[in-house]
């Protein structure tokens, strides 16, 4: 299917591994031209470099912390006019709800709420203004059902989700959508730290932890980064117009609802 969004422009941050990748990789195919970002230039480097060798597209590598108003300030500085904003960052460590102090929840509001809610602000005028845009948020699977071991990121993700849920109903009208694309396990070195925790809690082997976790989604296997970044590209189509402040599960099946 052709995406219909060839030589537009797209920022994705924390884009040099896991899921930001994916969704960088499935929008170069496309033809989009990028700007990506990551805190290690090493990584980032080698990625951006790929993607120019293997789908011809211009790469802008902006290395920061983009949680830091200095980090946001320098990819909003190299991305310029960009039609598509794909926003991502690490998420916060695992714990139990008695361990977190107002600080730990600030660093969590900063990463996954506050950050893309920055990027959203300085970028959605000129996308409606151009009467054009799409920006697609990566949270988590955890914003429709709690996962206990990740409170704070249960908590700023459902407080990105009601900002989102409210203002991409007010720029709907200019062409531009926002959505929420939720990760459930995926094959990514985020998950591979969290069934590191599992099997030093539980005293079991890393094969076993996986094993388990998988045996909790219906299609029993983790989630590939291609797959969640074909899904980001197709929300950022030309096709994708009349979708609006919806939150996407890509999950495998683990989230247990009806809707
Ligand atoms: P990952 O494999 O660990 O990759 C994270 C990427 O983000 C790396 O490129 C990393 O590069 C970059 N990054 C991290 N913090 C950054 C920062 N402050 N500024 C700029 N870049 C930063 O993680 P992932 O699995 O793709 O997960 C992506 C997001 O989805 C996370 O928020 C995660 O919590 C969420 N999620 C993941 C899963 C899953 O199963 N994988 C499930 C649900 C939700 P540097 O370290 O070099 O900066």
């Amino acid at each position: 299917m052709d995406l219909g969004i060839k030589g537009k422009k797209a920022l994705v941050t924390a884009s040099s591994k896991g899921l930001g990748l994916g969704c960088a990789r499935a929008l170069a195919e496309a033809g989009v031209e990028l700007v990506m970002n990551a805190r290690g230039e090493e990584a980032l480097e080698a990625e951006a470099k790929r993607i120019r060798e293997d789908f011809g597209v211009t790469v802008t590598t902006v290395p920061c912390d983009v949680t830091t108003e200095e980090g946001q300030h320098k990819v909003l500085q190299a991305a310029g006019d960009v039609d598509i904003l794909v926003t991502n960052a690490g998420g916060p460590p695992p714990g139990l709800w008695s361990d977190w102090e107002r600080e730990d929840f600030i660093k969590a509001l900063d990463s996954n709420m506050l950050t893309p809610i920055a990027l959203m602000k300085a970028l959605l005028p000129g996308m409606c203004e151009r009467r054009w845009g799409r920006v697609v948020n990566i949270t988590s699977q955890s914003v429709k059902a709690p996962i206990p071991a990740l409170g704070l990121s249960n908590s700023a993700r459902a407080g990105l989700t009601g900002y989102v849920a409210g203002t991409a109903r007010q720029v709907a009208e200019f062409g531009v959508t926002i959505n929420n694309l939720l990760p459930g396990i995926h094959d990514t070195d985020r998950a591979v730290s969290l069934d590191s925790g599992v099997a030093q809690r539980e005293h079991i082997s890393m094969e076993e932890a996986r094993t388990r976790r998988e045996a909790t989604i219906p299609v029993r296997r983790y989630g590939q980064k291609e797959e969640f970044g074909a899904t980001c590209a197709f929300l950022c189509s030309k096709h994708a117009g009349f979708i609006v402040a919806q939150n996407v599960l890509c999950d495998g099946g683990a989230t247990n609802a009806t809707i």
